[in-house]
């Protein structure tokens, strides 16, 4: 049977929720992200992407381009409960559904033509209701698959309804520049673009193997999704995806401070994995196993987060809140749920913009020497204690570099001497 995908997206979904709440800021440039020079964009209005501005892109830049743009901080808390809302609307409304990001959804309605109504027309009437019930405006793409439809929607938004029937799928991606393919990053756009190969068109005209030639594996993946073929599955239990730990100590304890040791290295443990995964979690579960063997698992949903000190905050909470230290433990663990895709970006205005780069360079030390390297700290995060040293570091090296430059005016020649 045919398959009939659906792929959601909420329009510059940040800026939706701002101007819900201000409708100062309809019409105009809207930048939501850190307004100091450090910080970086996490989204913009479709008025500030006209003068070039995108996400990801450092704010000093994006100022640059577009002055009179307003500058938003962001409240991860409010785009985290709009977001759900969204998905508690096509949960109910859904045969299978998947939460790809915080504003992302897959639904698949195969067979839906042949016993209810037309495909189309269902996905029509359930992003009415979307808009409707939540007041935020939001496009889809119809077609086969989750690659069409994705690059359906990018399409015809923003307000859009990108419809590609059975086995027009190729026709619809021909015309489409190579950029537009999901998964087909900076370099390999360089690499192809290099060799003329600018439209989607050029790749369906080539062979597998030629393809694979020029990319290696990865051109496999690329021309099957250039010539609209994908076959991956709507993830419909992305609720349980989820990453865990847990430890049983030697012996049975009711050492509290001991427990939350463990609690902060399980955490950052946990936070690389998800932000090396390209994950946020918004669900955390604290688990406890008493000496009489009895588990208690207590749960918490949070706002949409991949950062240590905000997954942790929780943590401590629901440790404390349901443990005493009256009772003798033999077991603790850790986990994250209800994982989505989601970048540092959205990171960046829960906390100051230097924590979440922070991340970004502490991540990056450990995958370049391993984990093992960085110890944990006690009473605190390693990444905190970790970000001083790394500060330090950074200053010493400034200051060597100083150093040298001075020396090197001094004596403007001295490179020549002998
Ligand atoms: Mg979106």
């Amino acid at each position: 049977m045919e398959r009939s995908i659906i792929h959601m997206d909420l329009d510059s979904f940040f800026v939706s929720v701002e101007r819900k709440l201000d409708s100062s800021l309809l019409g105009k440039p809207v930048i939501i992200g850190g307004s100091s020079d450090r910080g970086v964009v996490a989204s913009c209005s479709y008025e500030a992407r006209q003068f070039g501005v995108h996400s990801a892109m450092p704010s000093a830049r994006a100022r640059q381009l577009c002055p009179q743009a307003i500058f938003v901080k962001g409240d991860m808390a409010m785009y985290s409960k709009y977001s759900r809302e969204v998905t508690e609307i096509i949960k109910a409304e859904s045969p299978e559904y998947e939460k790809a990001s915080i504003d992302e959804h897959y639904i698949d309605i195969t067979g839906m033509d042949k016993y209810v109504k037309h495909s189309l027309l269902w996905t029509k009437e359930l992003r009415d209701k979307i808009v409707a019930e939540t007041g935020l405006p939001i496009s889809f793409g119809l077609s086969c698959n989750k690659t069409v439809s994705k690059i359906a929607t990018g399409q015809f938004k923003p307000n859009g309804e990108g419809y590609v029937p059975h086995g027009t799928e190729k026709e619809f991606l021909a015309p489409l520049s190579i950029s537009k393919i999901p998964g087909l990053g900076k370099k390999t756009y360089a690499l192809l673009s290099g060799k003329g190969i600018e439209k989607i068109e050029t790749l369906q005209k080539m062979s597998l193997q030629a393809l694979q030639n020029i990319l290696g594996e990865h051109g496999g993946s690329i021309w099957r999704k250039a010539n609209g073929i994908n076959f991956t599955p709507i993830e419909q239990h992305w609720e349980q995806t989820s990453m865990s730990t847990e430890t049983t100590f030697e012996r049975d304890s009711t050492d509290k401070a001991m427990m939350e040791r463990i609690l902060i290295g399980m955490v950052d443990e946990l936070g690389y994995d998800l932000r090396k995964m390209g994950k946020i979690t918004g669900c955390v579960t604290v688990k406890l196993k008493y000496s009489n063997f009895e588990s208690h698992t207590y749960q918490a949903s949070i706002p949409y987060t991949s950062s240590d000190h905000t997954i942790l905050e929780k943590v401590k909470e629901l440790f404390y809140k349901n443990y005493k230290g009256d009772v003798w433990i033999r077991l603790i663990g850790v986990r994250f749920s209800n994982l989505i895709s989601g970048s540092q970006q959205t990171n960046l205005f829960e906390d100051t913009e230097e924590r979440a780069n922070l991340y970004n360079a502490l991540d990056k030390i450990r995958s370049r020497f391993g984990s093992d390297l960085i110890m944990p700290a006690c009473g605190q995060l390693r990444t905190e204690k970790l970000a001083r040293l790394e500060k330090r570091k950074q200053e010493k090296l400034e200051a060597a570099e100083k150093r040298k430059a001075e020396a090197s005016k001094e004596s403007p020649h001295s490179h020549k001497s002998k």
